[in-house]
C-alpha cells in the first residue's frame, strides 16, 4: 500500500506555527544580523539562482539539479571519491549527490539532508516566471525559493566555505540532497531508499533536516527559532457499517447508514487523552510567556505535565485546533460513502477516518480507542495504511546548546522553540531508522505569510543571506 504521507512539510507548518491566523502584511524586515562574507552572499545567491532555473518538479526529476551540484562541490575542491550520485535503477529521473567532508573521527558523523525536488508551479497562476530567480521589493522569487533550494545553497555554501578554510571538523559532515520529498510516495521517496540501499554512505549518529524548524517574525519583529525533534504519525482508517439491504418502501431497523452515523457522533464527541511530552512541555512553556491570562495559565499547566489541572487546561488549549493537536492524537472523520440506490436500504456505509498520532503512541493502541469511541462491535475498523515508527527525537542537549548560542550571537534575545510538527518531512524517515533527527534552519518568515508550494513562492533576501550564516555557524558548531 502506498503511504499517504504528507510532504511538504514547509507549507504545512513553516512560519505559522503559533499564530496561524495571522494576516498576510507587507511587514518590513529587521534589520539583518550578522551576515556572512560577500563571496559567500554571491555564490549562495548564484547557486540559489542555478537550482530555482532547474525545473525539478516530480515529473522532470533531479538529474539536472543534482548534476549542478555534484559540480559545484567539485569547483570548491572535494575529491571526486567523496561524491556520489546515487540514482535508484527503477527511477532514473531520480538522482541524489551525497558528500562528505571528511572529519577527524572523534563522533559520528553528522548528516543534513535537503530535498532538490520542488512542486508543480504554473507559470499562468504567477507574477513572475517561477523557474527563474527573480529579486524584488527586499525578496527573491521563485518555485523552491523557500521550500528548499534556499537551504540546499545555504548548506552548498557552507560546505564550500568549510573547505576553503582547511577546516577539519571532528566529526564526518555527510550532506545528501535528494528527490522526491514533495511528491511522489514511499516507492520514490529517496532518503528512503538511501537508508534502505545505501545506509553506510549516511549513516550518521545525527540529522539536520533544514526542510523544518525556521524562523517566526511577526510584523518584522523575530519571535522564535523552531527546533523541530518529532513528528505526529499518520494513520488513516476505515469505518465500515453493513446492514442488510431491501426495498426503501420497508425499512428495517438495522440501517448502516444509521449505524455509522451514530457512531461518528459518539467519535466526535470523545476526544483522545491529553499528554505532554518533553518537547511539548518546552513548546508550552516558552509560548505562555507570549501569553495572558487564562491561556498564559493554562500553558503553564500543561507545561508541567499531568498533574493538578492538566486535563482541564489542555481541554480549554484544544478549543484552538493548533495547541490542541500539540496535546492529543487526533482522529476526524474525512470522508464519507453509503447506499447504492435511492430507492434501496443501504448495504454499507463507510467512513474515512484521518488520524494523527503522537510519537508516543502506537497504532493498535489508536485503533482500539477508536473502536471504544465507536462502541458498535459491528463497525469494522480497517487499517489503509500502516505507517513507520516515528519517535521523537530526545531534545538533544548539544543541538539545543549549539543552537541557542548562534541565535544569541546573531540575533540576542530570540529562543529556540522546540516543536513537533502535526505534518511529516524526510526526517520520518530518519527517525525511523534511528537516526536523532532535527529541523533546524535559521529562515525568518513573516507569520501568516508562507508561500511554500503557493503562487509567487519567496524568501526575504536578508533572511535568505542571514541563514547562509546561521548554517555555516550551526555546520560548525555540531563538528568542533
Ligand atoms: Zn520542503
Amino acid at each position: 500500500m502506498i503511504q499517504p504521507r504528507i510532504p511538504g512539510l514547509r507549507s504545512v507548518l513553516a512560519g505559522g506555527a503559533l499564530f496561524l491566523c495571522g494576516q498576510a502584511t507587507a511587514a518590513p524586515f529587521p534589520p539583518p544580523g550578522p551576515l556572512p562574507p560577500a563571496q559567500d552572499q554571491a555564490l549562495a545567491r548564484d547557486i540559489l539562482a542555478q537550482l530555482v532555473g532547474i525545473n525539478s518538479t516530480f515529473d522532470h526529476g533531479t538529474v539536472a539539479a543534482a548534476e549542478a551540484v555534484r559540480q559545484r562541490l567539485l569547483d570548491a575542491g572535494f575529491a571526486p571519491s567523496d561524491i556520489q550520485m546515487l540514482i535508484p535503477a527503477a527511477f532514473p529521473t531520480k538522482a541524489n549527490v551525497v558528500v562528505r567532508l571528511r572529519g577527524s573521527g572523534k563522533a559520528r558523523p553528522v548528516l543534513y539532508i535537503g530535498h532538490l525536488d520542488v512542486v508543480e508551479a504554473r507559470p499562468e497562476d504567477w507574477s513572475v516566471d517561477p523557474f527563474k530567480l527573480t529579486e524584488k521589493d527586499g525578496f527573491f522569487y521563485g518555485r523552491g525559493a523557500f521550500d528548499m533550494k534556499d537551504e540546499d545553497a545555504a548548506v552548498l555554501d557552507a560546505l564550500t566555505r568549510l573547505k576553503r578554510e582547511g577546516y577539519v571538523p571532528n566529526r564526518d559532515i555527510i550532506v545528501a540532497f535528494t528527490a522526491d520529498e514533495e511528491a511522489g510516495d514511499d516507492t520514490t521517496n529517496c532518503v528512503r531508499w538511501l537508508i534502505a540501499e545505501h545506509r553506510d554512505v549516511i549513516d550518521a549518529g545525527l540529522v539536520i533536516n533544514p526542510d523544518s524548524g525556521l524562523g517566526d517574525m511577526q510584523q518584522g519583529r523575530r519571535l522564535d527559532v523552531n527546533l523541530q525533534t518529532a513528528e505526529k504519525t499518520y494513520v488513516t482508517y476505515t469505518a465500515t457499517a453493513n446492514s442488510p439491504g431491501g426495498h426503501s418502501s420497508l425499512p428495517e431497523a438495522d440501517n448502516a447508514i444509521y449505524r455509522l452515523s451514530e457512531g461518528l457522533v459518539r467519535l466526535s464527541k470523545a476526544p483522545f487523552p491529553a499528554s505532554a511530552s518533553p518537547t511539548t512541555k518546552a513548546y508550552f512553556a516558552y509560548l505562555a510567556t507570549t501569553q495572558t491570562g487564562q491561556v498564559h495559565d493554562d500553558m503553564l499547566t500543561v507545561s508541567k505535565g499531568p498533574g493538578p489541572g492538566f486535563e482541564a487546561a489542555a481541554e480549554r488549549l484544544s478549543v484552538t485546533p493548533l495547541y490542541g493537536s500539540q496535546l492529543r492524537t487526533t482522529c476526524v472523520a474525512t470522508m464519507l460513502t453509503a447506499g447504492q440506490q435511492e430507492n434501496a436500504l443501504p448495504d454499507k456505509a463507510q467512513a474515512t477516518i484521518q488520524c494523527r498520532v503522537l510519537p508516543d503512541e502506537t497504532v493498535a493502541a489508536t485503533q482500539a480507542a477508536l473502536a471504544e469511541r465507536f462502541a458498535d462491535p459491528k463497525i469494522t475498523l480497517a487499517v489503509v495504511y500502516m505507517p513507520a515508527p516515528n519517535p521523537e527525537s530526545p531534545l538533544d542537549p548539544a543541538v539545543l546548546k549549539a543552537a541557542q548560542s548562534i541565535s544569541q550571537s546573531m540575533w540576542p534575545g530570540v529562543p529556540i522553540l522546540p516543536l513537533m510538527s502535526v505534518g511529516a518531512d524526510d526526517s520520518v524517515y530518519t527517525r525511523a531508522a534511528g537516526m536523532p533527527s532535527y529541523g533546524l534552519s535559521g529562515t525568518f518568515n513573516e507569520i501568516g505569510d508562507n508561500r511554500a508550494h503557493a503562487r509567487d513562492e519567496r524568501v526575504g533576501v536578508a533572511a535568505f543571506y542571514e541563514n547562509v550564516e546561521f548554517t555555516y555557524r550551526l555546520m560548525k558548531a555540531l563538528t568542533r
